[in-house]
């Protein structure tokens, strides 16, 4: 079969590399000059290793990202540092990412409250009911089990942050599956994801398959006689079978021919976009070396969360310099979006002097600030209802999303699960 693919992000390359491992010729579409989609990333001249656009790490749960890896002969590339996640109570800054920390965390002090943020953690481990939990919205089952006091102190602000508007909307099996599938030591590759993605995408060429970065398709059309045709600003080519990886939207556009139901199906899918600004600092930020601050929305910060990248790997990496994140999910249309990078850092500078007091103007070295609309998929109550088929209602045409990952929060591991999950169905084989 000629197949094409949509999109060069995880889930593309790894449905690429099995569907020319089967025999077939695959060429994929890129509307950037690089691979890696969401979890890409740049480089400083002076850097060895690249920074991602958006935070991003690694689970030791990632079965299906970490076995692409052991697969491609990369595994000794793959690093497992022991970073640290604080969370705030009273002014002060506590580690919160073992059970260890979650006992000795004073924010929910050392009675009822701590058994029962305790046994509903422990529950949620064990369980792998998520159909039931998705028929409830998060905010009422935590208030039911937890108690308003945990679910307050504990949940709120996790659901508020990611979701804003839409946090008591939420189903608990998005919630299920944040605690299910999350491990305290976070990975990530030796040179950054970047380099992982150019090695993979270095592995696709090899094999045969044929990577047309800058190659932005406008739209998707079945022909009776000649397949699918693709059209990418005025270059138009044909395929038996086509696999689109951008978001629900996009699809959407892409092909307008598709029946209204899955059409609709696709426009209704909630999401979030990010801002993320990106700083080389000329100091460390955190001298406790902490990774990942959660600051909930209602202290104030103008972010959502701070990332010191450099408390995560070396900054010898960096030619000396400190990365340092700051970012949050926001809606469409949050000023954020069309802020310049300069008055976005004028927004977040008063919030880094609570981080480190001696924090100065002149620490910055450059910014970069990064945004996308899709984010975040938001799983609203029975949501494995509302998920839209891999194969769409054309003959040949299927798409695979982050929206579609589902129990699962999105993430490069479940990108690449659904990718697989695609090519195999493309294959004519079983899910
Ligand atoms: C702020 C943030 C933090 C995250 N943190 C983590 C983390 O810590 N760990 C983790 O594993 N994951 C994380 N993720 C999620 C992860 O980045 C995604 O789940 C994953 O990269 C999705 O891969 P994908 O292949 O499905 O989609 P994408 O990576 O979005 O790939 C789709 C590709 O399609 C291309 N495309 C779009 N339009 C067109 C067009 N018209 N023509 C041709 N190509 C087109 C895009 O350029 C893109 O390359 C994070 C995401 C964000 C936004």
């Amino acid at each position: 079969m000629r197949i094409a693919i949509i999109g060069a992000g995880f889930g593309g390359m790894a449905a690429a590399y099995d569907l020319r491992k089967a025999g077939h010729e695959v060429i994929i579409y890129e509307s950037a000059d690089y691979v890696g989609g969401l979890a890409s990333g740049f480089k400083e001249p002076h850097w060895d290793w690249s920074v991602e656009k958006f935070y991003h790490h690694w689970f030791q749960s990632d079965s299906s990202m970490l076995g692409l890896i052991e697969e491609l002969g990369l595994k000794d590339k793959v690093i497992f540092p022991r970073p640290y996640t604080v969370l705030l109570h009273d002014g002060k800054w506590y580690p919160f990412d073992s059970i260890v920390h979650a006992l000795l965390f004073p924010g929910l002090g050392f009675g009822l409250n701590k058994i029962r943020f305790g046994f509903v953690g422990l529950y949620l481990r064990l369980t792998n009911d998520w159909k039931t939990l998705e028929k409830f919205t998060a905010d009422e089952w935590m208030r039911k089990y937890a108690g308003s006091a945990v679910y307050e102190k504990m949940w709120k602000p996790l659901l508020v942050g990611k979701f804003g508007p839409f946090y008591k909307d939420v189903n608990m099996a998005w919630m299920w599956a944040r605690l299910k599938a999350r491990t305290t030591r976070l990975g990530t590759f030796e040179g950054g994801f970047q380099k992982f993605a150019d090695l993979f995408g270095e592995k696709l060429r090899e094999m045969g398959v044929e990577i047309r970065l800058g190659s932005s398709v406008k739209f998707i059309k079945r022909n009776q006689a000649q397949g699918i045709s693709i059209d990418a600003g005025g270059m138009v080519d044909s395929f038996d079978k086509v696999l689109v990886t951008t978001s629900p939207n996009l699809m959407a556009k892409f092909c307008p021919d598709l029946p209204e139901n899955y059409l609709k199906g696709l426009l209704n899918l909630k999401s979030m976009g990010a801002v993320v600004m990106v700083l080389s600092l000329k100091r460390q930020l955190s001298k406790e070396g902490y990774y990942w601050f959660n600051l909930p929305k209602e202290t104030g910060y103008p972010m959502l969360a701070l990332v010191e990248h450099t408390n995560f790997v070396s900054k010898e990496h960096f030619g000396g310099d400190y990365i340092v994140y700051a970012g949050d999910y926001l809606e469409l249309g949050h000023e954020y979006f069309s802020m310049s990078d300069e008055e976005l850092l004028e927004r977040f500078t008063p919030a880094f002097k609570k981080f480190n007091p001696e924090f100065e103007r002149n620490w910055v070295k450059k910014i970069w600030v990064n945004k996308t609309n899709y984010a975040q998929p938001v799983p609203l109550v029975n949501h494995s209802k509302n998920i839209p088929a891999i194969q769409t209602p054309i003959k040949g045409l299927y798409f695979a999303s982050m929206s579609q990952v589902y129990p699962w929060d999105r993430g490069t591991n479940f990108a690449v699960e659904i990718g697989r999950r695609a090519a195999r169905m493309m294959l004519g084989k079983h899910q």
